[in-house]
């Protein structure tokens, strides 16, 4: 079952407040309720997930709704929430324009029909709802496009975008970082031996063992089939090759069991470590195919090791 509609109803004036909420209620709306400004502010702020709409009223003492709506409109979290502005009929289009300027969805003016009220309350849920649903599905789009979903690491594309973002932060406070490239050596003969599933299981508890030795500041993705690629903050090559020395030794610990006969096998990998030494080589390509050359050099010389550009 959905969750209930739900309306914050704003207004100093008990007797309005309870006529107000007795006509969305017989609607079938549940209703919070507030008598000021501030503690509107302090309800949509605690509830911005479960509220639907904001019907408020304008006159108020304290802070009044226009500023009311001001600070709504000013807050992350509750500016999605659509406000329904209740004016009082004396003040005519200045306050209908400024409601709408400031972002209010619709407006009614006391004293106002029940049934109107329910109807365009009910309209504004609906259409809130649905925006709702969108910001979820665009958030979620959002994240699954930089993440890799077999082990939970960052993608590709999330890792160039980080590249820059590090680079950028590395010029700004005059500082280096190291970038490690590693690859699983001879993971075809897993896949091959134990089927691809295995494989597939190897690639997350190789993701884990690197999560696990990673610093707050330092990062890695999934760069490609069986390669990975760590960002290490303010690391010197040195303290990179000792980074990739420490996944070393934690693979070394850490067997995983493969098979139907759960074969405990030791998986090793070889890497190339490198760090940006001139300008364009903040560039992520010239880098990337720094540490590459020096991965190279790591299989070449035998597989299970660490080399550095
Ligand atoms: P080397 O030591 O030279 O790196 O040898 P290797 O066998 O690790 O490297 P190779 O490039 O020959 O093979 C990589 C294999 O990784 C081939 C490919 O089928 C497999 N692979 C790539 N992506 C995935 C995946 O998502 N899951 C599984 N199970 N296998 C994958
Ligand atoms: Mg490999
Ligand atoms: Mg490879």
């Amino acid at each position: 079952m959905s969750a209930p509609r739900t309306v914050l109803v704003v207004d100093d004036d008990d007797s309005l407040r309870m006529l107000t909420t007795r006509w969305l209620k017989n609607a079938k709306l549940h209703c919070l309720e507030a008598r000021t400004g501030e503690e509107a502010i302090a309800v949509a702020t605690a509830n911005a997930a479960a509220i639907d709409a904001i019907v408020l009223d304008v006159m108020m003492p304290g802070i009044d709704g226009f500023e009311t709506l001001r600070r709504l409109k000013a807050n992350d979290e509750t500016s999605p929430l659509p406000v329904v502005l209740l004016t009082a009929h004396a003040t005519g289009d200045k306050d209908l324009i400024e409601g709408a300027v400031g972002g209010a969805v619709d407006h009614l003016v006391k004293p106002f029909s029940g049934p109107v009220l329910v109807a365009k309350v009910r309209a504004i849920v609906e259409r809130s709802r649905g925006e709702r649903e969108l910001r979820l599905k665009l958030r979620y789009a959002e994240e699954t496009s930089t993440i890799d979903a077999l082990t939970g690491l960052g993608n590709r594309r999330h890792f160039e975008a980080r590249f820059k973002e590090e680079a950028a932060y590395a010029q700004r406070h005059k500082q280096t970082f190291s970038l490690v490239l590693l690859d699983i050596d001879h993971f075809k003969s897993v896949n091959d031996t134990f089927g691809h599933e295995e494989g597939d299981r190897v690639l997350v508890h190789v993701a884990d063992v690197i999560r696990s030795i990673l610093r707050a500041d330092d990062c890695a993705f999934r760069y490609g089939g069986e390669e990975f690629v760590m960002i290490l903050r303010a690391c010197e090559p040195p303290n990179g090759i000792l980074a990739a020395g420490r996944l070393r030794a934690a693979m070394q610990a850490s067997p995983i069991e493969l098979g139907v006969a759960k074969e405990p096998r030791l998986i090793t990998f070889s890497a190339g470590v490198a760090a940006p030494s001139a300008a364009a080589d903040f560039a992520t390509h010239d880098l990337v195919s720094r540490a590459d050359a020096a991965l190279y050099r790591a299989k070449r010389g035998g597989r299970d090791r660490v080399e550095s550009d």
